[in-house]
């Protein structure tokens, strides 16, 4: 049977809704228009409330990495020192970024599937002289693990002269985190994860202390300039022209997030994972970290099956588009997405597939259906 429909289920970017596509498709506004204007700052607004945070919020149009980008360049100075949790492709990013604008990485290198000690983020801080921040993924994707973002937020929230700053990108939208309670001084989250919507707009948040650290800083950025942003985005307005469909449509998204509730959508992922993690379970293959996220699961491919071969499996006679390993994680993982518009149905047909691909590969230590099974009944005691 050829495929007829496709569907897509990597970490990003993820499927977007209907009433998200058919904002998106509404006519272009003008950037500088009071009509356009009310939808920025209600966006804004929105974002606040989905992120838990009371300061500044930021929309930049880029993909995530420009928000990464933005923190590192605006809110240090050429010298400082930053603690940087390495575990995986997004926290190298960090690394790379602290070198490219030569800031002096700390680096703690953690297992690629690990979650960092939080002790040893607050050591690094301490023993280490001139740290101005710690950088790190609340959801390092590429293994699909959590990072205890609210214990290093404990860990250094009383330094004034330390900020922390989350990459949230596959968090916001899967947890409720309600980021000024954990001490996350500066948030960073994508259009094209969680939040339901296409790719093109990132985000960034500034507390107080961060908004102070940004008047202390030599200014060194000409489009992610966040002085300039923050001037003009408190009117409704960006520095230079945004993606406003694109807006438009996170504004409808992030509706759709409070109406649902932010703690039933958590609710809602950490159903969607745990079925996923108990499917994978039944059939006999093991998940890639030892704390697992809720947006995306890591699973290690079978012995002598090839990650990869499984990701083309899917989708060329499936037509599901799944993500497969990165780095030196290539062929040995592949990730099953389920953050944002997926629902119980989406992680069945996910688990068929699986089941399905691994068939064809050769792998069949396992009865068809098994994995359904399991997760169907994650489904029915979850209610
Ligand atoms: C997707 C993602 C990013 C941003 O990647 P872009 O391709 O620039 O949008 C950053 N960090 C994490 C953890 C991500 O999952």
């Amino acid at each position: 049977m050829k495929p007829i429909k496709r569907r897509l289920l990597t970490p990003g970017p993820t499927m977007v809704p209907e009433r998200v596509l058919e904002a998106l498709s509404r006519p272009t506004l003008y950037h500088r228009s009071p009509e356009f204007k009310e939808v920025f700052l209600q966006t804004r607004e929105l974002l606040k409330e989905v992120m838990g945070v009371k300061g500044e919020v930021l929309i930049l149009t880029s993909s995530g990495t420009g928000a990464m980008e933005a923190a590192v360049s605006n809110l240090f100075n050429p010298g400082d020192s930053a603690v940087v949790v390495v575990g995986g492709k997004f926290g190298q990013r960090w690394e790379e970024l602290c070198r490219t604008f030569k800031v002096n990485p700390i680096v703690i290198n953690v297992e690629w599937g690990k979650s960092v000690n939080p002790e040893e983020v607050k050591r690094a801080v301490e023993e280490n002289k001139g740290v101005k921040g710690v950088l790190v993924q609340i959801c390092e994707t590429s293994t699909g693990t959590v990072h205890d973002v609210k214990a290093i937020g404990e860990a250094v929230k009383e330094l004034d002269d330390v900020l922390l700053i989350a990459d949230g990108i596959t968090a916001y939208g899967v947890y409720n985190i309600p980021s000024d309670e954990w001490g996350i001084d500066v948030a960073i989250t994508g259009s094209q994860k969680a939040l339901m919507t296409p790719p093109g707009l990132a985000v960034i948040t500034l507390n107080h202390k961060a908004l102070k650290r940004l008047e202390e800083v030599k200014e060194r950025a000409y489009y992610f300039n966040l002085k300039k942003e923050v001037k003009q985005q408190q009117k409704g307005q960006t520095a230079y022209t945004t993606a406003t469909n694109l807006v438009v449509a996170l504004n409808e998204a992030l509706k759709m997030i409070v109406e649902e509730g932010i703690e039933e959508v958590a609710k809602r992922h950490s159903l969607l994972a745990e079925a996923t993690r108990e499917g994978i379970k039944a059939i006999g293959l093991k998940l890639f970290s030892e704390k697992p996220a809720n947006g995306v699961t890591a699973i290690l491919s079978p012995k002598g099956i090839d990650g990869q071969e499984v990701v083309k499996v899917a989708r060329q006679e499936f037509g599901i588009t799944i993500a497969g390993g990165q780095e030196h994680l290539k062929g040995k993982i592949f990730r099953l997405s389920h953050m944002g518009y997926v629902d119980q149905f989406d992680v069945l047909t996910a688990l068929e597939v699986v089941e399905l691909s691994l068939y064809k590969l050769g792998y069949r230590e396992f009865k068809l259906g098994d994995s359904v099974r399991a997760a169907m009944e994650v489904f029915l005691k979850g209610g």
